[in-house]
């Protein structure tokens, strides 16, 4: 048995006598973080934070506190695959590799042992979540400031995964706006609830004709340009562009569909994009600054197709 099963298998004994409900979230992250520590991994305190990232800050001039959470994205974490539709460009592109989990290894570390709790339990898991969830809800509330969720922050899990007592966390917090990126397209035919949003990420290994049906069903298409410099490299964000609209030419030169491309980097409140500027209705493509990463990682997603030349 590796490190991973044995933790894994740790921690569902440490939850055995631990009944899977919000009251209990405490006594939950207490025996897993024990659990997590004795076995040489990171003892998390918290599955999510409040704005926790850059980005996700950027909500605030919106007066906008959104929780977020980090877990190991794809098989990182060796005990659950939370990407289900991870390409390789995707994964050598993920954040997981950028911003400051790449100089930090504790963040790496955390993702991965919070991803574990979810692998041993997800009752468990989801009790914490939605403690979580509430209290960070009504904190916001307390201070007036609107509040929204986004579950996958370098992840994509479908957040029906998340429940307890057979209630899944969108019905639980019907009057929060939920959103996520998701590059498993085919969510798009199922049915949400209206306080869940979707962006339907594009990825290496599709075609633009599937991502041109997505639009033309009135979806958001999340794509990274890649803005590069004479060396090759992408970019910093601050002084990458983007351009005002995306499209194919046949080899004639004809225009085969284009769509309007919205600043996706202003804020992470992808829900509230039409209101911020993005066309009323229809389809578009929510342009995002491709990530500086190694050099490695830059080529790996240039090459494949992930990272879209500007
Ligand atoms: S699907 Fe998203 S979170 Fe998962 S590896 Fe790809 S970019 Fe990262």
């Amino acid at each position: 048995m590796n490190n991973t099963t044995k933790t894994v298998a740790a921690l569902r004994e440490s939850f055995a006598a631990i009944e899977p409900t919000t009251a209990n979230a405490g006594r939950i992250m207490k025996a897993a973080r024990a659990t997590l520590l004795d076995c040489g991994h990171s003892g998390p305190s918290s599955l999510g934070g409040v704005n926790a990232s850059s980005k996700i800050a950027k909500g605030e001039k919106l007066n906008l506190h959104t929780f977020i959470m980090y877990l190991a994205p794809s098989d990182m974490a060796g005990a659950v695959n939370t990407c289900p539709q991870a390409s390789e460009g995707c994964r050598a592109a993920c954040l997981f590799n950028s911003g400051r989990a790449a100089f930090d290894d504790k963040i790496n570390a955390a993702r991965i042992a919070r991803t574990l709790i979810y692998a041993a339990s997800r009752p468990h898991f989801s009790a914490v979540l939605f403690s979580e969830i509430a209290k960070a809800q009504n904190k916001a509330r307390s201070a007036g400031i609107f509040f929204s969720v986004r579950l996958n922050g370098t992840s994509d899990i479908s957040p029906r995964a998340f429940k307890v007592n057979g209630v899944d966390v969108l019905a639980a917090f019907a009057e929060v706006p939920f959103y996520d990126y998701t590059k498993v397209w085919t969510r798009s035919r199922l049915t949400w609830p209206a306080n869940y949003s979707l962006t339907y990420s594009w990825t290496d290994g599709r075609k633009w004709s599937d991502a041109v049906e997505v639009m033309n069903n009135g979806g958001a298409l999340a794509v990274p340009f890649a803005d590069l410099n004479a060396a090759g490299r992408i970019k910093v964000a601050r002084s990458a562009s983007l351009p005002t609209s995306y499209g194919e030419v046949d080899a004639a030169g004809r225009l085969l569909w284009s769509f309007p491309v919205f600043d996706g980097d202003t804020t992470d409140a992808r829900y509230l994009d039409r209101e911020q500027g993005a066309p009323a209705a229809g389809g578009y493509i929510v342009g995002l600054r491709a990530k500086r990463s190694t050099v490695e990682a830059e080529r790996v997603a240039l090459a494949s197709g992930f990272f879209v030349p500007v």
